[in-house]
């Protein structure tokens, strides 16, 4: 039997109603629980763990890292900063990287960079326009950004100066705009939002519309990014560039960080000594943990591997769609992909659970699904048969 540990007995804030269940040890693409029961993983600790569990080169490259040295502050050098920078240059094809501990503080330092920017160039312009549905984070900042009501209501007033606009549609963008817009932030793929992929025309005319009216355009790839859609980041499959990018989730395979990068352009007219800092950012270890996930990603191709199962994972969603009457429709492409469902989504969940699945739910009653990338069909197969029995 499972141990359903209260959070007040662990002296834990409830701001989370956890699943009964006590995970103890993961390896490849399954997880343990502390009574030996085996989970099929389709969560990846919510698309974080993209190498799976117990990566062997990954565990041997932290180990010695934790050996040579793990925090020097940012007064200084250290050993593999440079290094995970350059990955993700290199990778990012943006030109300046701001490493962070987590995705909200990576989309907190994108604002900040939006808005130094305009202050630098004096254009008076402070306000940001972002997507319903959206999601970027819980602190303040992010929270004010985020197009989830519930999630800003009881922590109001919000920042002053950001307007909603309906996502994949250039018009309700359009209307939002005026002298005052710094920045437009999107997730190319909205993952929490219910996984709503945005259109190419979509992206195409924000990026006309940001250059025609000085605005800049920030991509939130925190989720969709790391090759889960099939390209390294979503953004490079549309053919249009953000100004600043901002990244977390799988680029740390579990160990906590988040960066966010800005093109030549703007990291020349925006954030300067003294405008913004982290303690911990950057750090020897987190930045090890960076450098080696996308030396692993780049050299096993895995976002080529996330393209073929992909579309297996997407063929199977679609006949599962088209047999089954309580699957309403599948969205999403690549190894972030859902199905809305008739049933409460979180009945499914439970059920799931307790047939050995990991899966987790979006907004608009969709079941989420993002597995670690190196995921292989026979594992598309066992997950079909489970979320069939949960169904
Ligand atoms: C998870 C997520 C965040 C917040 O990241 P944290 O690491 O939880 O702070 C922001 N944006 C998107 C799109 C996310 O999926």
């Amino acid at each position: 039997m499972n141990t359903y540990m209260e959070e007040t007995n662990l002296g834990l804030v409830h701001t989370y109603n956890r699943f009964p269940v006590v995970l103890k040890r993961g390896s490849g693409v399954y997880l343990f629980d502390t009574e030996g029961k085996k989970y099929l993983d389709f969560a990846a600790g919510i698309a974080v763990c993209g190498l799976g569990y117990g990566n062997e080169e990954l565990k041997e490259t932290l180990k010695e890292q934790v050996d040579c040295l793990m925090h020097t502050s940012n007064l200084y050098y250290n050993t593999t900063c440079g290094k995970a920078a350059g990955a993700l240059k290199r990778i990012s094809k943006m030109d300046r990287i701001f490493f962070t501990n987590s995705g909200t503080e990576a989309v907190e330092g994108a604002l900040k960079a939006a808005r130094k920017y305009a202050w630098k160039k004096g254009t008076g312009r402070y306000e940001f326009i972002a997507m319903e549905n959206s999601f970027h984070g819980r602190s303040i900042g992010a929270v004010s950004v985020t197009g989830n009501k519930a999630y800003r209501k009881p922590f109001e007033p919000m920042l002053p100066g950001v307007r909603f606009a309906v996502f994949n549609s250039l018009d309700s963008v359009k209307e939002q705009i005026n002298d005052k817009t710094c920045a437009v932030i999107l997730e190319p793929l909205q993952g929490e939002g219910g996984i709503n992929q945005a259109s190419q025309e979509f992206m195409e005319g924000v990026r006309r519309l940001c250059d025609e009216e000085g605005i800049l355009m920030i991509c939130d790839e925190i989720q969709c990014g790391m090759g889960r859609t099939g390209a390294m980041f979503a953004w490079q499959s549309y053919g249009v560039k953000p100004d600043i990018m901002v990244m977390a989730k799988a680029i740390g395979s579990g160990v906590p960080v988040g960066a966010f990068a800005l093109t030549e352009k703007v990291a020349q007219d925006s954030l300067e000594p003294g405008d913004h800092g982290t303690t911990y950012g950057g750090n020897p270890f987190a930045c090890a943990a960076v450098a080696k996930t996308v030396e692993i990603f780049e050299r096993e191709k895995l976002v080529d591997h996330v393209q073929e199962i992909g579309i297996y994972l997407k063929e199977k969603l679609d006949e599962l769609t088209a047999e089954h009457n309580g699957v309403i429709e599948r969205r999403g492409i690549g190894l972030i992909q859902g199905i809305k469902v008739k049933k409460p989504a979180q009945e499914v969940i439970n059920k799931a659970l307790e047939e050995g699945l990991l899966i987790i739910s979006a907004r608009d009653n969709v079941i989420r699904l993002v597995p670690p990338l190196v995921i292989e069909k026979e594992h598309v197969d066992e997950m079909l048969e489970k979320l069939k029995c949960a169904l």
